[in-house]
């Protein structure tokens, strides 16, 4: 497949998850623009094969796709509106792959539409290791003939390409995931403590609740407790991972998006509470599982 479909991709935002997206990009033989703000992340870029750019509007010039990877919805509407609706060439097709507001990915969608072009938002589950191994998942909102579109632009990046719905579907998808993943890792957390509290040696109640109706993800596949279950940041001091910064961030976006919807999460709510008190005291770097050593 080398060469055989290479497009011209412009890559926005080539920190710790673009960088190694970009990369395998460039392995699938496709010409890969690069631009970042930090010329630290354009560097490397540059290293792995990507041509490195200074200006948004000269590196998404020719391209077929807009790939973007940036912090949140404020900078993804801003790099949009400012330097990339008008300088790509009509037609080119977008893609943020952000984590950003429902609100945001909407109304940007809806701007680039109006002048010519065609969006998806398509958030991503996995974190740096996957993004460098080619391993995420994407979950894409936009109409079946675009995500027909996008998803050549990102089979090389992913393990699984995944139709959520129609434009915003993607981000509704991530945050509800990412919801639930703290919720059930707050809660694993709680049992693990509770058992071990109450006299069961956790390495036992791992042993039988991964068996039982108490399994899930954050038990079996990531147990927070140190030495116990499956391995896991917790065994070396919670670094690495998932940092309870990006949880917290991602909650506050679940917590907008239910109230845009009107939805009622009290535990969601509950969640983002007990992930904001950690991070405020200094936490946000450990792994979201440390949550473990609060109880
Ligand atoms: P990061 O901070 O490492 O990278 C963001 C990059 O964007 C940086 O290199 C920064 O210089 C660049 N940038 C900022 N403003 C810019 C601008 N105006 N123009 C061009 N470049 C700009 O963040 P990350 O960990 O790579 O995360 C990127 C996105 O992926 C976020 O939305 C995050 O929520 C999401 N995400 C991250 C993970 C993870 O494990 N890190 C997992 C899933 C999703």
């Amino acid at each position: 497949m080398h060469g055989e479909h290479a497009m011209k991709i412009a890559f926005i935002g080539l920190g710790n998850m673009g960088g190694g997206m970009a990369a395998n990009l460039v392995k699938a033989g496709h010409e890969v623009h690069a631009f970042d703000l930090s010329p630290e992340a354009l560097a490397r870029a540059q290293e792995s094969g990507c041509a490195a750019f200074t200006k948004v509007g000269e590196a998404v010039q020719g391209v077929d796709a807009v790939v973007t990877m940036l912090p949140n919805g404020g900078i993804v509407r801003s790099v949009y509106t400012d330097e990339v609706i008008g300088k790509a060439p009509t037609g080119a097709l977008f893609i943020d792959c952000s984590t950003i507001d429902l609100e945001t990915a909407r109304a940007v969608a809806a701007l680039a539409h109006e002048a010519g072009y065609e969006m998806v938002d398509a958030p991503v589950s996995g974190g740096i290791a996957a993004a460098n191994g080619g391993t995420l998942t994407f979950m894409v909102g936009g109409s079946d003939a675009v995500f027909e579109r996008a998803r050549a632009v990102l089979e090389p990046m992913a393990k699984a390409v995944i139709h959520a719905g129609e434009i915003g579907a993607g981000q509704v998808a991530k945050m509800c995931n990412n919801m639930l993943l703290a919720i059930h890792m707050i809660g694993t957390c709680e049992a693990l403590a509770l058992a071990e509290k109450a006299g069961l040696d956790p390495q036992k109640f791992y042993e039988i609740s991964s068996k039982s109706t108490g399994y899930c993800w954050s038990l079996n596949d990531y147990t927070p407790a140190p030495g116990v279950g499956a391995a896991s940041p917790a065994d070396n001091d919670y670094a690495g991972g998932f940092a309870s910064a990006l949880m917290l961030k991602d909650l506050r976006l679940a917590m907008a998006g239910a109230g845009t919807a009107g939805a009622s999460v009290p535990m969601g709510e509950h969640a983002t509470r007990i992930y904001e008190t950690f991070v405020e005291a200094g936490n946000g770097g450990k792994d979201f599982g440390a949550i473990f050593q609060t109880l």
